[in-house]
Formats: C-alpha cells, sequence, structure tokens
C-alpha cells in the first residue's frame, strides 16, 4: 500500500508541474547520482532554423535548394522541416516528388530525383573524407558556433552545405547547475558532431557529453552510466529517446515530448520545465526522510 507521505509528494509534484507514475519513483529519485539528457528538444527547444545553405560554386543554388527540400519534405526529422520551411521562404518554385525515400534514423535521408542518387544527413553518412574535403574549414566553423552540420551530395559529389542551428533553452543552464549542486552527475547524449555537442553542452554546463551517438547506442550509454552511478535518469523528448528512458532508473520525459517518449516515462515535466528536475529530486529526498 502506498504510505501517506508518497501520496502527499505524489500530489505535491502535480501541483507543481512534476508529473510521478508511481510512489517507487519518487524512492527512486531520492536515490539519483547521474543524469544523461538527450540534446536536441531536451537541452534545447528542438525548433532548429536554417542559418546558412551554400551550394558547391558553379552550381544553381535554387535547384539544389528544391531538390534538397524536396526530400527533406518526405522526412519528419525536425531538421528536415527546418530545410523545407527554409525553402518556402526563399523558392518560388514547387518542390518535386522523390522516389525511393529511405529515412535513416540517427544519420540522414537518401532519395532518387529522376536519375539522381541523393543523400543528406551527417559527414559519416556521405563519407567522412569527401565532407572533409569539401569547403574545409566553413564546416568546422559553423560547427564550432554550436550550429548542426548537414552534407547534401548528389552521384557522389557534395553539393551543399547547410547549417541549422538550434537555442539552448534558457533554463537550461541554471536547471543543470542547480543538479550540479545536489551532487548529481550530469551528461548530454546526441547523435550531433563533436564539435557541435561541445560547444551546446558547454553553453548547457553539463558535466560530459557523447557525441554521434547512433539511437541504439544510446541505451548502450545508459547501460554504462548505471554500471558507474547504480541510480540514474534519463531525459528526453523523442521517439529515439524512448529506449534509453526505459532502460534508466528513471525515465523522464518533456512533456511536450513525442506520445512514445511520454509513455515510456516515469516522470514527465508538464511544461518542458528542466528546472522542476531539481525540484522533483528535493521533494523525493524530503519525502524519503520522512518515511
Ligand atoms: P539527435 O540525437 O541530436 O536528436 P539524431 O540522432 O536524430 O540527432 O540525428 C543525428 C544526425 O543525423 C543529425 O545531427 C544530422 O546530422 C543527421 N540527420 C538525421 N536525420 C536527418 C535528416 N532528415 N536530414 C538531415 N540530416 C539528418
Ligand atoms: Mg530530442
Amino acid at each position: 500500500s502506498i504510505m501517506p507521505a508518497t501520496l502527499s509528494a505524489i500530489s505535491n509534484g502535480a501541483r507543481k508541474g512534476i508529473l510521478f507514475k508511481g510512489g517507487v519513483h519518487l524512492e527512486n529519485l531520492s536515490h539519483l547520482k547521474a543524469i544523461a539528457f538527450d540534446k536536441t528538444g531536451t537541452l534545447t527547444k528542438g525548433k532548429p532554423e536554417v542559418t546558412d545553405f551554400i551550394v558547391k560554386t558553379g552550381l544553381n543554388h535554387d535547384e539544389i535548394l528544391q531538390k534538397a527540400a524536396s526530400i527533406e519534405n518526405q522526412s519528419t526529422h525536425p531538421l528536415a522541416n527546418a530545410v523545407v520551411k527554409y525553402a518556402n521562404k526563399h523558392l518560388q518554385v514547387s518542390f518535386i516528388r522523390p522516389e525511393g525515400l529511405e529515412d535513416v534514423a540517427g544519420w540522414g535521408v537518401k532519395a532518387k530525383i529522376g536519375h539522381e542518387s541523393w543523400k543528406i544527413g551527417k559527414a559519416a553518412f556521405i563519407g567522412k573524407d569527401e565532407a572533409s574535403s569539401f569547403a574545409n574549414g566553413i564546416a568546422s566553423k559553423l560547427a564550432q558556433e554550436g550550429k548542426t552540420v548537414v552534407f547534401a551530395q548528389r552521384n557522389e559529389e557534395i553539393v551543399a552545405i547547410i547549417a541549422l542551428k538550434d537555442v539552448v533553452r534558457t533554463e537550461t543552464k541554471d536547471a543543470i547547475n542547480q543538479l550540479k549542486k545536489q551532487g548529481i552527475y550530469t551528461m548530454m547524449l546526441t547523435g550531433d558532431s563533436q564539435t557541435t555537442a561541445y560547444a551546446i553542452a558547454s553553453e548547457s554546463h553539463v558535466n560530459d557529453f557523447i557525441a554521434e551517438c547512433l539511437p541504439e547506442e544510446k541505451v548502450n550509454h545508459l547501460k554504462k552510466l548505471k554500471k558507474d552511478y547504480a541510480n540514474v535518469a534519463m531525459v528526453g523528448d523523442g521517439i529515439n529517446d524512448a529506449p534509453a528512458l526505459a532502460t534508466a532508473n528513471v525515465g523522464i520525459a518533456m512533456g511536450e515530448g513525442t506520445d512514445v517518449a511520454l509513455e515510456t516515462a516515469d516522470v514527465v515535466l508538464m511544461k518542458n520545465d528542466l528546472p522542476k528536475i531539481a525540484e522533483a529530486i528535493e521533494l523525493s529526498r524530503r519525502m524519503n526522510k520522512i518515511v
């Protein structure tokens, strides 16, 4: 049976916008030693915008943009939405329909337009060497600004670099600092590049980060974190985060996250409110003293 102190802590949490799906999660929160955060949509707002669309010299800018956006129009990734939005603003022509589209989670998208084979995604998706030989320096400069850099390739030739910027939530830094004061080790897990991840992690004040993390690798990193810290939480918002949320001792979902994340999580932050995590831990520690 549920203890009165637990019940009162759960209703206290609900009033503050923290939804506990059971008393056991409050108990687990009180023993928490480390928290892993997803980057996009969790530490950041998750609404990236295209800041730079750089087409290879000599190629037709509008044609490349039209084709890249036509492919991204078939993907549901937040980066894809941003490219489509950008094209709608800058192009007069309409989209065309690509064929054989493959949305490769954690990597990018592949499709055919007529006889052209296209790939849009991270450097490793199109081949790291090709990516670094194209416009050397530009990609790394953009990444140092915390922008996500994506490459568009047509028939083995890199035709464009797309930079996208997603802003760190204004409350992220304070929320993380508060957790660190509580003695909790904080880290970020992301599929993004090392350089971009470094910039976002620094701005967020997390203790550490792991970049170029494939969706299935997030689970392995979480298992490792559990070995090292025993009691670990994961905070995320996306479909891709669900396996890691389930692996953690406490899965915490952003309230405006995807349904799968909300269903899998043990705790839901009703307004995407990261500072509520420290409050929830405080609440659980106080409750534990009473029980
Ligand atoms: P995160 O862990 O940051 O949410 P994902 O695992 O979803 O990122 O994606 C990792 C990387 O794969 C992105 O940073 C991007 O470079 C590339 N990528 C994935 N999907 C797409 C897409 N539809 N268009 C362009 N790039 C993509
Ligand atoms: Mg996310």
